[in-house]
């Protein structure tokens, strides 16, 4: 049976050309990037060029770049770091109610150290409104951290809106950009973005390496205390061969980035549109227009997700799902219900996100499978009868 793989949001494929790159730092360039001799040397030159990589990316500066081990670290620093370094001025933090739970945690756990977080509210399509950022200003404000796409519906929020009114009021900007790296264009200046966070393994790089983008001028200190790595920021011998993978998967992510994810948008466009026309009571979720060209969100009414997740499962077929039954808890997706789906609703999500290799025949097998699956549980549902003989 082939697997088919529509996880890509959770995590991607290593590309062979970015373990390729990454093997010569296992056993043969294994110096440690910060020693003086030549075997060093080469760690040193390589971790230089995946940061010149990264950085023209983002139009940023190479300095400005800070290695860490990943999305969720990226974000810890970026949050706990600027309320320590800028307590004084205020202890107020602006975020939305759909970050990832690297944010959400933090800023739970930044309000238990006595600061406060406004959470803001996010329209049905979980776009946020920059007037809303504006207004939730206070003169006691440090930061505002708004995510630049959403990982469960795909939305893209107004990233240069929101940067410019943080700009003008003098209040510093992070965005998890985790999502949108490789993905969406860009450009940290333009859109007055003075913090980033991006991970490699959602880019077809390797897991455990990420970075966080950090302006000139922008006064946080050390999250990670130790030794004098990444201009004494962030202390630790380097992950080098991380670092080249990641460095590969960005220069390979930027080089295709038009193609790839024009495919993606065809063929995402083409399953959401299945799914309206073959399936009665879908809900298409996130908006339409500004999304993540690999996203496909979607709630079937009257079955559960995690049912039709292992269904899919047993077709090989790896997928996502908003309610989180297995990680313990009952409680729908916190950006399902953001959004403004009731509980019932928000329990028949499935997330479907493609990759660069995800082909049409896939996508038609999947939407057969999904098909089949949500007819079945259907036609065992006492509510679905129910809700058909009402409709009579
Ligand atoms: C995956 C993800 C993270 C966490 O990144 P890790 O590298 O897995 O720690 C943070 N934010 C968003 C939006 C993500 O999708």
């Amino acid at each position: 049976m082939e697997l088919i793989y529509l996880d890509n949001a959770a995590t991607t494929r290593t590309d062979e050309r970015v373990v390729e790159a990454m093997l010569p730092y296992f056993t043969q360039y294994y110096g440690n990037a910060s020693t003086i001799y030549a075997l060093g040397e080469e760690s040193r030159k390589a971790v230089t060029r995946a940061r010149d990589i990264i950085a023209a990316g983002i139009g940023a500066k190479p300095e400005e770049i800070y290695f860490t081990a990943g999305g969720s670290e990226s974000d810890n620093w970026a949050l706990k770091a600027t309320a320590e370094a800028y307590k004084e001025k205020g202890k107020h933090i602006i975020t939305s109610k759909i970050e990832h739970h690297a944010i959400l945690h933090t800023c739970e756990w930044l309000e238990r150290q006595g600061f406060e977080v406004t959470y803001l509210d996010v329209d049905e399509n979980g776009c946020i409104n920059p007037a809303d950022v504006e207004a939730a200003i206070r003169p006691d404000t440090i930061l505002i951290s708004i995510m630049f796409a959403n990982n469960e519906i795909g939305t893209i929020e107004p990233i240069a809106e929101i940067g410019a009114i943080a700009r003008a009021h003098g209040v510093l900007f992070h965005t998890d950009a985790v999502q949108a790296f490789g993905q969406e264009p860009i450009q940290v200046d333009e859109m007055n973005i003075d913090m980033l966070s991006s991970s490699g393994h959602k880019l077809n790089g390797p897991k455990g390496i990420g970075f966080l983008y950090i302006r000139k001028g922008v006064k946080i200190r050390s999250f990670v205390h130790g030794g004098a790595q990444e201009r004494k920021r962030r202390a630790g011998t380097e992950n080098v061969p991380g670092i080249v993978g990641f460095g590969k998967a960005a220069e390979l992510a930027f080089a295709s980035m038009e193609e790839r994810t024009a495919r993606e948008r065809e063929l995402r466009d083409y399953m959401i549109s299945r799914f309206e026309k073959e399936i009665p009571y879908v809900k298409i979720n996130g908006d339409r227009e500004h999304r993540l060209a690999n996203n496909v969100n979607a709630c079937f009414r009257f079955v559960e997700g995690e049912s039709m997740l292992i269904m899919l499962d047993m077709k090989g077929i790896c997928a996502s799902s908003g309610s989180a039954c297995t990680s313990g808890s009952l409680d729908p997706s916190h950006v399902l219900l953001a959004i403004g789906l009731p509980h019932e609703i928000a329990h028949g999500s499935l997330r479907l996100t493609l990759g660069a290799d995800t082909t049409k025949e896939q996508i038609d097998t999947t939407v057969d499978a999904i098909k089949e699956i949500v007819a079945h549980l259907r036609s065992m549902s006492p509510l679905y009868e129910d809700f058909v003989k009402n409709q009579q």
